[in-house]
């Protein structure tokens, strides 16, 4: 039954955590009109994740975001420190998490992780989604009914304070509504993986343990110690820390874990950081672990992104990253999609880009060590095949010359060649096209990107490259040049044939 709507949106979202505030950001900033709701007014207070990766800290940079994220941050080195007390930190030992340390980030990236509570962070989105014209944003507010229809989705909004519902016609709706979605349900979309892998507890304290630990900063502590076994983690500026213990890691296991108060939380704290500093627990709370992956990210018009398509354990610190990244693969697709830019079938490659790289991390939550892992081999993860990050001449990095349309980078060498063949190219679409940018760079810069001669590369606006054309012979023209770039042109924008798993970039670094 197709109920009179009594709002018309182009893209509803179901939830505003950082997967369904990512997603909106991405469509409001291209000019796309969106709505999220919410069934809470107010944020989570507890501070979740904490850890911000590379490329998280590239998307947020882009936006401008970096520094206000970074000023509620901590300065820390993101390794897993053992110890048997906080206060013998300068007696441990440290692991490799999968993050870069400060060196190698500066080789990679134009800026690097950060530790920042995920409390913290999403108001951050949050005011900078209602500073965009395009988004409107309802808080308070649940979808609690999808039906779809031919061209569309219609779902129901009911308001928490009120009781009053809404009917929303949307041409595309997004289940951003966590690890329970009800989104997910309603398609009847199911879950694998186990749900239960352990079960712990996390708390927010304040003490001053950044004097314990002195010089040792970093982004994971893990306490040896019996009577205060367990993981401490800087959640934000003024002494404010993450406890957090598993049920197996207690003499009396769950039920132990269940008994536990402010005042035995504040005992095991101080035992774990070895001196008496009196911690004053602020909220604590039971986490299930979890390890799932949903069987299809999508039926028809209706996405999941985030924990609604794949849940994964605080193992790793790869949640959040990971719905960051959906949101923003997603939005861009949707945004070229309803703009003309690009063929339906460019949102098939939403599920066959993400979904390799969410099942790595779901994986590796699963695991008991999940925690650790090598940095080339998760900082690949991360980056997922996005164009190398390098210097120009004027001292901005390839990453900040991408548009929300299409790049091609040439050298020198190739510019005026390339100019040529972006405007044959142009002028052959007989249909609405991204923006195409012809970014000529210095000779250094462009040997870094690996365009050569008068070469070039065509970049997505996620960084992802989409062409790459060799320098030609001698004697060739534009004319030469303007075939594969309008065969590069057509495949990014899904015209003439849809990305498929097999010609992802984000599956081929995947693989690597
Ligand atoms: C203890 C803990 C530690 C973690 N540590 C890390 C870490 O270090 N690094 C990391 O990357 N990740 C970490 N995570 C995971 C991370 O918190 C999640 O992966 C992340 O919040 C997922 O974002 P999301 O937007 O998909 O979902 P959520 O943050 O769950 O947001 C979903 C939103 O949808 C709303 N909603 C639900 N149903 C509806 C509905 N029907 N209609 C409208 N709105 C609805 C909810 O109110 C909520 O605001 C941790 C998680 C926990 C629990």
């Amino acid at each position: 039954m197709i109920l009179t709507p009594h709002r018309t949106v182009p893209v509803l979202i179901a939830g505003a955590g950082p997967a369904g505030l990512t997603t909106a950001i991405s469509l409001a900033r291209a000019g796309v009109a969106c709505m999220v709701v919410d069934r809470r007014t107010e944020r989570s207070a507890h501070p979740r994740a904490t850890g911000v990766s590379t490329r998280t800290m590239e998307l947020l940079r882009a936006w401008g975001l970096d520094q206000e994220i970074r000023d509620v941050g901590v300065d820390a080195e993101w390794r897993l420190w053992t110890c048997e007390t906080l206060a013998r930190a300068a007696d441990g030992s440290g692991q490799e998490v999968g993050y870069p340390s400060h060196e190698q980030s500066a080789v990679v990236s134009p800026t690097a992780p950060a530790c920042v509570p995920q409390d913290q962070l999403e108001p951050i989105l949050l005011r900078h989604l209602a500073s965009l014209e395009a988004a409107q944003i309802r808080l308070g507010a649940s979808v609690v009914g999808v039906e779809q229809f031919d061209g569309g989705v219609q779902a129901i909004v009911r308001d928490a304070g009120s009781g009053e519902t809404q009917v929303v016609h949307a041409r595309h709706l997004v289940g951003a509504d966590g690890a329970h979605s009800s989104v997910r349900d309603a398609l009847g979309i199911g879950m694998h993986g186990p749900d239960r892998l352990a079960v712990g507890l996390s708390a927010l304290f304040h003490a001053p343990l950044w004097e314990l630990v002195g010089a040792h900063r970093y982004g994971i502590y893990v306490v040896s110690d019996p009577a205060g076994a367990g993981v401490f983690l800087p959640a934000g500026r003024g002494d404010r820390w993450l406890y957090a213990v598993h049920a197996e890691q207690l003499p009396g296991g769950i039920d132990e874990l269940n008994a536990l108060t402010s005042e035995r939380i504040a005992q095991r704290i101080e035992r774990g950081a070895g001196a008496p500093l009196r911690p004053r627990v602020q909220r604590f709370g039971q986490v299930v672990f979890a390890a799932q992956l949903a069987e299809r990210f999508r039926r028809g018009d209706v996405f999941l992104v985030g924990d609604a398509a794949h849940r994964t354990s605080p193992r790793g610190g790869t949640g959040m990253n990971t719905a960051i990244a959906d949101g923003r693969d997603l939005g861009w697709k949707l945004a070229w999609t309803l703009r003309g830019w690009a063929a339906p079938e460019l949102l098939d490659s939403y599920e066959a880009e993400r979904r390799p790289l969410a099942e790595h991390n779901v994986t590796r939550s699963a695991r008991p060590d999940g925690s650790l892992a090598e940095v080339g081999q998760e900082l690949r993860v991360d980056l997922g095949g996005r164009i190398p990050h390098a210097w120009t001449a004027a001292g901005r990095s390839t990453l900040d010359l991408l548009g929300d349309g299409l790049t091609l980078f040439t050298a020198p060498d190739g510019e005026r060649r390339w100019q040529a063949a972006a405007a044959a190219t142009s002028a052959a679409t007989t249909h609405p096209a991204p923006p195409l940018a012809v970014r000529a760079l210095d000779a250094v810069t462009a040997a870094a990107l690996g365009v050569r001669g008068d070469g070039a590369l065509l970049v997505r606006p996620d960084a992802q490259p989409a062409g790459w054309f060799p320098p030609g012979d001698d004697g060739d023209d534009a004319d030469s040049a303007a075939q594969p770039l309008h065969a590069a042109v057509a495949a990014a924008t899904a015209a003439e044939r849809p990305a498929t798993s097999a010609q992802s970039p984000a599956l081929a670094a995947r693989r690597a």
